[in-house]
């Protein structure tokens, strides 16, 4: 199964008002604007978010294989409970 991250553009984050970024960045405004700067001298047109190890030189998320957790024994018991008889 393949995740995705939502991102947010570069350009929506730089018209949210400074209380906003700092609730949605969790830092210093004056940075948050700082950085959003450096990202786009790089040509990038998303914010990475945080946790995405994935992503393009724009800041798209490429997407994460999800491994099937391990060790439970009861996964795809459900499925067969389709298959009674009526
Ligand atoms: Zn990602």
């Amino acid at each position: 199964m393949t995740t995705r991250h939502i991102h947010m553009t570069i350009a929506a984050a730089e018209q949210q008002t400074d209380k906003q970024l700092e609730r949605l960045f969790s830092g210093n405004a004056h940075e948050i604007r700082a950085s959003l700067a450096v990202m786009k001298a790089k040509g990038m047109e998303v914010i990475p978010s945080a946790g995405c190890d994935n992503y393009d030189a724009k800041g798209y998320c490429l997407g994460h294989e999800e491994s099937e957790p391990q060790g439970q024994p009861s996964a795809g018991l459900s499925h067969r409970a389709d298959h009674g008889e009526r």
